[in-house]
């Protein structure tokens, strides 16, 4: 159980670094487009072409065009969207079916997760149930 949770806040954080690094390299080419509009006749048809023809040093004289760049960011930011929305899942699928025992009349009943507080379908109390299996 433990060992679950902590692979969900793994996913998340991981989901969140990738949103973080994709949001940065859009923001690093919008800035070199933003130079770029404030030294030309920037018009928007012209940013498809300029993201194929400038390139971005990268290190040791390396460049990428721009839009290898904003290709990574928008794919950085759908994996960690996707990553988040999966993690997120499973945190709703982690609450597996339970059984819990009405401490008053001792029935049992099954419910799709473990509540701090519920109300006992047989005696109608409202109880905090003490988990006696997990399915
Ligand atoms: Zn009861």
């Amino acid at each position: 159980m433990k060992k679950v949770l902590r692979r969900e806040k793994s996913g998340y954080a991981l989901g969140l670094i990738l949103c973080v690094a994709g949001l940065i390299l859009l923001a690093v080419v919008l800035w070199k487009a933003w130079l770029h509009a404030s030294v030309s006749q920037f018009v928007l048809e012209d940013l498809w072409s300029y993201l194929w023809t400038e390139q971005l040093d990268f290190a040791f004289g390396v460049g990428f065009k721009l839009i290898y760049f904003t290709m990574l960011g928008v794919l950085l930011i759908v994996f960690g969207t996707v990553t988040l929305a999966l993690s997120q899942k499973g945190f709703t699928l982690s609450g597996e079916t339970v059984m819990l025992t009405c401490p008053y009349c001792k029935n049992h009943w099954k419910t799709s997760r473990a509540k701090g507080w519920a109300e006992c379908p047989h005696c109608r109390q409202f109880i905090q149930p003490q988990v006696t299996k997990r399915s």
